[in-house]
């Protein structure tokens, strides 16, 4: 068949293992994932709520245009309806905006290592991906700004950076902004905006009065606890919006997630209080980096990305045996390195055991 070239040998996403999968190969009556990101507090009771007496038309189709969701994200975020889209998770939206904007010829710019959607997608498009390294787990804004050209038509800043975990402060993205032409897009992916605490941070929102060449990508997968329910949104300028939303699939989310992530929006309370209880699960982490003297990257989100001082497939195959599935760095662009989605505070302690046991199995610790 006549297949695009540039997706023959490409793999399809690797998801961290099944929890059930791991159960069954290692015999283990409980097994935590700390893979992906997930809140572990789980939704809003409000959302359990609902679900619990909701009876929806599962057999109609849902609003194409989100209206009742667009107007509480509207009146949340303080923009008009119309600067919003609506996508089946944010990895929809960066499919979109991919479709919509890159082609052969063209170019894409983004640090690595960061969300590997970003680069899977351009290469589906059969663009050319123009990677700039991190520095210490920070974007390079200036060599990113150095590879941008007239073929350039997409700039990704991951804010927080996934997998890292630290923000690009206000000033640097505001003087970055400056600097990049108009004509090109910048995707400001803030996945983990909610759990952000940093003076150096800022809403970007405002951004769009001065700079309409930027879209913002929030999801309700992360802090809202509502990964499966697939709703993400990009907030942008008017123009910028009516040019994607033709390359949207008309029925991009369902009913029943309309609904939910309309209420789950509605309880700021449920998200404070995840807020604070991962500020405090991500304590532990450093707290056990600075024992062991391990380095990790500052972070803003709920994981951190920490040296195990090992071979961090190792360390991966040996937490699974101990009933956890977490990130080897290897698999992220930095061996040595493992990701772990910070857990309720008894997960983070009897996590830490776990490494720690197998840590002095690998003759990492005495
Ligand atoms: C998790 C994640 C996403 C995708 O989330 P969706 O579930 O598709 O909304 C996008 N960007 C980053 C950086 C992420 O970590």
């Amino acid at each position: 068949m006549k297949w695009k070239q540039q997706i023959l040998g490409m793999e399809a996403y690797k998801p961290g293992k099944p929890i059930e999968e791991v159960q069954r190969e290692f015999g283990l009556d409980e097994v935590i994932k700390l893979a992906s990101n997930e809140n572990p507090f789980g939704f809003s009771p409000k959302v359990k709520a609902f679900l619990a007496q909701d009876d929806s038309h599962h057999e109609i189709y849902p609003d194409g245009y989100a209206q009742n969701l667009r107007t509480v994200v509207a009146n949340f975020v303080g923009v008009h309806e119309e600067q919003l889209i609506f996508g089946n998770g944010s990895d929809d939206l960066i499919a979109i905006l991919t479709r919509a904007l890159l082609a052969p010829g063209r170019n894409t710019v983004m640090a690595t290592p960061s969300f590997s959607q970003y680069a899977h997608n351009a290469q589906i498009e059969g663009a050319e991906i123009r990677e700039v390294p991190l520095v210490d787990g920070n974007h390079d804004l200036d060599g990113m700004l150095a590879q941008i050209d007239d073929n350039t038509a997409i700039v990704w800043v991951c804010t927080p950076n996934n997998p890292t975990g630290g923000i690009v402060p206000a000033k640097a993205l505001q003087a970055f902004l400056a600097k990049v032409p108009q004509d090109v897009l910048v995707v400001l992916d803030e996945a983990y905006y909610e759990y952000v605490d940093n003076e150096a941070h800022e809403n970007t929102v405002p951004y769009l009065e001065q700079y309409p060449n930027i879209i913002i990508l929030r999801t309700f997968s992360k802090a809202y606890g509502l990964a499966g329910f697939r709703v993400g949104y990009g907030i942008a300028h008017a123009d910028v919006i009516a040019q994607l939303d033709p390359v949207r699939a008309p029925f991009n989310n369902t009913v029943l997630s309309h609904k939910v992530a309309a209420i789950a929006m509605g309880d700021q309370q449920f998200i404070e209080e995840c807020r604070q209880k991962n500020k405090a699960g991500r304590a532990q982490y450093i707290a056990f980096c600075e024992q062991h003297n391990l380095h990790y990257f500052e972070s803003e989100t709920n994981f951190i990305l920490f040296n195990v001082q090992a071979d961090s497939n190792v360390v991966f195959q040996e937490l699974m045996k101990r009933g956890f599935i977490i990130r080897s760095g290897a698999a992220l662009g930095l061996p040595g390195y493992i990701r772990v989605t910070i857990g309720t505070e008894a997960q983070n302690a009897k996590f830490l055991e776990k490494l720690t046991e197998v840590l002095v199995a690998q003759g990492v610790f005495a």
